[in-house]
């Protein structure tokens, strides 16, 4: 698994493999065990046109392009994302607020990252400050993986061989017919397992698509609904009460993402798991609502978490007390994060919004997907290699 890598940093043979050469820190120069020190991190912003709108309100997404500079001429690539909201608050946190207090320190993100939440903290635990945390967090082990010679999944140790991707879409403003149409787009595509929106004004029309989507799916594959906190808790037992029929393997933030007192009473009674996550920022949001017994299923954004550093923490968390962890979109992120696992985890993919699909990437995915598994290019580091302008980006 590391032979390409290797091959692409000119070593020719893995690290760690017997007779393998000094890693490339070594071979600047750098004393081994000393951890070379941050001379500068700059951002770019980058905003994406959706090449299947996501509806009125987000018709593109914002990358922000992270480098950190070390003092042995090492060079880290990362990104923070947003689909919305803050992309220039974001920016402006990482120039201003981060940069001049992570100058200096030593190039370890585990380190980095307790350093720096503690400093933001005043701006906020969790949001903002985590999302740009993870521009920081990303270009930092994107930089230890390449100095070891590996990807970040070598790094962190790959567990699994490859990881089921299912098949999204934001597709609650499609009529039947282009749902139905997408729905048979992820049959064909081999996915065993799609998610639909949910959270029409009639919850008979919200089951007139389930049902219908069911039909393209039949028994076997796996159905999930994501109603993106559109429900209160009334709303979500008579949407139970309907949908609970059609075989769904997890109904998605029906409730508003901060109501922990409402999904602990909708937890207790729904005959289908309840997964949410994506909205909640700390690994101390995911203890209060796994404790609480409110959720069954979390869905960590690793950006919106802030990084690899607290996805890893939450994993560990979610895995005491038996809490499937699903990454939530990002694929070409997400999917190598799934690989170092223990448990199989599935990875989302929103129809056509990979980074790659996207046009965003100068080099090849860090990822591939065949027949619905996702399984590593064999990229160094992180492996994305994004678009210098946003004029470069986006299809013809
Ligand atoms: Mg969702």
């Amino acid at each position: 698994m590391g032979s390409p890598i290797a091959e692409a940093l000119g070593g020719g043979r893995p690290a760690g493999a017997p007779g393998a050469e000094a890693p490339v820190a070594q071979e600047r120069g750098v004393a081994a065990g000393t951890p070379p020190r941050i001379t500068r991190l700059s951002s770019r912003l980058l905003t994406v046109p959706l090449l299947r709108s996501w509806g009125a309100e987000a018709p593109e997404n914002h990358v922000i392009v992270t480098e950190i500079h070390t003092d042995d001429g090492g060079v880290g690539h990362g990104f923070s994302w947003t689909p919305t909201i803050g992309p220039q608050a974001v920016k402006a946190l990482l120039d201003f607020d981060v940069a001049p207090f992570i100058t200096g320190l030593e190039a370890k993100a585990e380190t980095v990252w307790d350093q720096l939440w503690k400093r933001l903290h005043e701006a906020g635990g969790g949001g903002l400050t985590t999302i740009a945390m993870a521009g920081v967090d990303l270009a930092l082990w994107d930089l230890q993986a390449r100095r070891a010679g590996t990807s970040v999944t070598g790094l962190l140790g790959q567990r699994q061989e490859s990881v089921e991707v299912y098949g999204s879409g934001v597709n609650l403003h499609y009529s039947l017919e282009e749902l139905v149409t997408q729905a048979e787009r992820w049959v064909a595509a081999g996915h065993q397992a799609v998610k639909i929106k949910v959270g029409k004004p009639d919850i008979r029309e919200d089951a007139e698509r389930v049902a219908a989507v069911r039909k393209v799916l039949g028994p076997d594959r796996k159905l999930m609904v994501d109603a993106n906190q559109r429900w209160d808790l009334p709303t979500t037992f008579r949407a139970l009460d309907v949908l609970g029929g059609f075989g769904l393997e997890w109904l998605e933030e029906p409730l508003r993402a901060d109501d922990l007192w409402a999904y602990r009473r909708l937890r207790r009674h729904s005959p289908v798991p309840i997964a949410l996550g994506e909205n909640l920022h700390t690994i101390y949001r995911f203890r209060d609502f796994i404790e609480a017994g409110a959720v069954d299923i979390i869905q960590p954004n690793i950006v919106r978490v802030g990084g690899i550093t607290p996805f890893r923490r939450i994993v560990e968390l979610a895995r005491t007390h038996s809490i499937r962890v699903l990454p939530h979109v990002l694929p070409e992120l997400s999917g190598q994060l799934a690989l170092t696992m223990a448990e199989p985890a599935l990875v989302e993919d929103v129809e056509d919004a990979s980074f790659e699909q996207l046009g965003v990437l100068n080099s090849p995915s860090p990822v591939r997907v065949s027949n619905s598994r996702l399984t590593l290019a064999g990229r160094p580091g992180l492996g994305f290699d994004f678009c210098a302008r946003s004029s470069e980006h986006g299809r013809p």
